[in-house]
């Protein structure tokens, strides 16, 4: 794959020496024009209180932070360690294991584990509707042992995936952790994520699809594959290429991680896919988005009710 600038670890540092770097990068970030009070929306009855790093905003009488009311909020990490997590986690292509990122980070994998969770949050709305020719299929992912289930083995969770072909190349990329691979479960992930008369969604005979097109409007081609891989693989190309990226990273990365946390790795493998010949520009967007991403809350943090971070 071609690659912009993305620099390397060192010149990231040299970027980003101190917490007041970045704390000046995020307040550019979320407040190009000048503060606005996160709270009331005041943008101009306040004061910087320089010695705490606080405003205070004589509107709501509150003193919001750099972090108040976004993803960074209630954690006592450095934003430094915050940006080179999102550095490793952006723009490595298989990602990390919470253990390999706790390590590379020296915090605790617990830390870590939250960490990546709260990155996830602002990979996930970063997708865009699919456009042209769209190639759709489900995937069975995992179904290994499994550490909550104390080595029983699971069933394998579904997994709709959806690709823009390019001929020679693939387009953007959408994952979802589905239910199951059921018409009724399928459809409205093909309605949202697929631009309707802008896309033709390509698809192989299975039952889910037959009428796909009749159900959503989306303009349907389906074709019928033999049983051999071969022909499948000519067929849906970029598909079957994610669905082998998908589990060897799975495999390799993520077998100790729990079946809820899916869809925060479905959401982190696509957006390193979606912008894996922008690495540089993947992690500005995900730098400024550390404190756009609105406030975390305990249900996005999935099973996190003791979601402390140090
Ligand atoms: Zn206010």
């Amino acid at each position: 794959m071609p690659n912009d600038d993305l620099p390397g670890v060192l010149s990231f540092l040299e970027r980003f020496p101190d917490e007041d770097t970045c704390w000046h990068h995020l307040r550019d970030a979320r407040w190009p024009d000048g503060f606005e009070c996160p709270m009331c929306g005041e943008d101009e009855d306040w004061i910087f209180l320089d010695n705490r790093k606080r405003w205070h905003c004589y509107e709501c009488g509150h003193q919001p932070s750099i972090t108040s009311q976004t993803i960074l909020e209630n954690t006592n990490l450095d934003l430094q360690t915050w940006f080179l997590a999102a550095y490793l986690v952006f723009t490595t292509k298989k990602g990390f294991s919470s253990y390999e990122l706790a390590r590379k980070l020296e915090v605790h994998q617990e830390t870590a584990w939250y960490l990546q969770q709260r990155l996830a949050l602002i990979a996930g709305p970063y997708a865009r509707r699919l456009f042209g020719i769209v190639e759709a299929d489900e995937s069975y992912i995992g179904g290994k042992r499994d550490t909550e289930t104390k080595g029983r083995s699971t069933a394998k969770a579904p997994v709709f995936g959806a690709v823009e072909d390019k001929d020679d190349s693939a387009g953007d990329l959408v994952l979802k952790h589905v239910p199951n691979a059921q018409a009724e479960t399928i459809d409205p992930h093909v309605e949202e994520h697929i631009a309707k008369d802008k896309a033709t969604v390509r698809t192989d005979g299975l039952n889910t699809y037959r009428y796909l097109g009749e159900r959503t409007g989306v303009d349907h081609e389906l074709v019928r594959v033999s049983q051999q891989d071969e022909e499948a693989h000519e067929i849906f190309p970029w598909i079957h290429t994610v669905w082998g990226n998908l589990k060897r990273v799975l495999s390799g990365v993520h077998t100790k991680a729990s079946r809820a946390q899916l869809q925060d790795y479905l959401d982190l493998f696509s957006y390193r896919f979606n912008h894996r010949a922008q690495l540089a520009e993947g992690l500005e967007k995900a730098l400024g988005a550390l404190v756009q991403a609105g406030r975390v809350t305990r249900e996005q943090l999935k099973g996190g009710a003791a979601a402390k971070l140090y």
